[in-house]
């Protein structure tokens, strides 16, 4: 069986998939206030193409896949499709990022289905400050969301905080307990440059900053970094509490000679690393199904997968028309 072996030797096993470029809220470090202008329908990839495109993935060595956006649960018939593709293969490992906005009504199904693991975004528990950087979101829609997911039983569930100056820093102590209260595992996230127009140093943490501002101090130990399976966040247990809590360092101390990752865009655009603006089309071979041609195409563009993101990153891209 062909693997994905990129030219510095890592093998590819992980595919996040954007589900579509929609979404219900407009996140000020993900989107301009005037959103994006969104693909038309007839340039979405349907579902049964996504499902050819993982079972070529599958094929190549592919085990997980993560269904992103924009906000994947907007776009109708997500549910059945990841149940679909569940029973045609039941070994793969199927994963959500999701705004929770929408959960309250999937979160049964998801959970029905085998989901493997959900991550949640959730950045303050102010519901004025949700309000103002989601711009149309509402805290409470999202807390409901939560709460559901957790009753349904649906297996590691994490909730995902992007920590900016100015804004949440203060928050991390509320964050830690309300996941912990909640049954979530907390991942705080370096913010990262993909706009220039968005980003700025000075609202810019680090990882060993935002290890410095955790409650307890210095009873936060490093336990783990992520493997393959739960992604790049290093893990710390605090001794006294025996909490957990992740960080994800993609900016201070990126993880990229161990990325296993490739991403598809909503349009069947493949891209090599979240921060390259090199992407490679393909819709059309998906589209007619033509497996072999497909399977030739990724072997081939995988030998461009940069070796790092800052020898290629220019602060252009919208974090919502890639697929966080
Ligand atoms: N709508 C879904 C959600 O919000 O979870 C999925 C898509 S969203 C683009 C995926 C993740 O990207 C979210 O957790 C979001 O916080 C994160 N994100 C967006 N822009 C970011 C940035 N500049 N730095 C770090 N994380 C970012
Ligand atoms: Fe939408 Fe997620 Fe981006 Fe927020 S972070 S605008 S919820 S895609």
């Amino acid at each position: 069986m062909a693997e994905l072996i990129d030219f510095y030797g890592r093998h590819l096993r992980y595919v996040r998939i954007s589900i579509t470029d929609r979404c219900n809220f407009r996140c000020s470090y993900c989107m301009p206030a005037e959103g994006v202008e969104c693909l038309s329908h007839a340039d979405i990839l349907r579902y049964e193409d996504i499902s050819f495109l993982c079972g070529t993935f599958w094929d190549l060595g592919v085990r997980k896949f993560r269904f992103t956006g924009g906000e994947p649960l907007v776009r109708k018939g997500l549910v059945p499709f990841l149940a679909q593709l569940k029973e045609e293969f039941p070994k793969m490992k199927l994963a959500l990022t999701t705004n929770a906005s929408l959960l309250d009504r999937y979160a049964p199904e998801l959970a029905k289905i085998g989901l493997h693991s959900l991550n949640i975004s959730l950045d303050t528990l102010d519901p004025v400050k949700f309000a103002e950087v989601t711009r149309i979101g509402s805290l409470s829609d999202v807390i409901t969301g939560i709460r559901a997911a957790v009753r349904a039983g649906i297996p590691n569930l994490k909730l995902n905080a992007v920590l900016i100056k100015g804004f949440n820093d203060h928050e991390i102590g509320g964050l830690l307990r309300f996941a912990k209260e909640e049954g979530l595992l907390l991942r705080l996230i370096e913010f990262m440059p993909l706009e220039d127009d968005v980003w700025s140093r000075e609202r810019f943490i680090s990882g060993s900053e935002i290890l410095a501002m955790l409650p307890d101090g210095d009873a936060w130990k490093v336990e783990k970094r992520g493997t393959d399976e739960d992604g790049p966040a290093k893990y710390y247990v605090n001794e006294k509490t025996g909490d957990t809590i992740g960080i994800i360092t993609a900016v201070s101390d990126h993880f990229c000679e161990k990325c296993n990752r490739l991403r598809v865009s909503a349009s069947g655009k493949l891209r090599m690393c979240l921060f390259s603006a090199e992407e490679i089309p393909l819709a059309q071979m998906i589209r007619n199904h033509d497996k072999a041609g497909l399977e030739q195409l990724i072997l081939e563009s995988i030998k461009r997968k940069p070796r790092c993101w800052d020898d290629i990153h220019d602060g252009k891209q919208h974090m919502s028309g890639i697929g966080g």
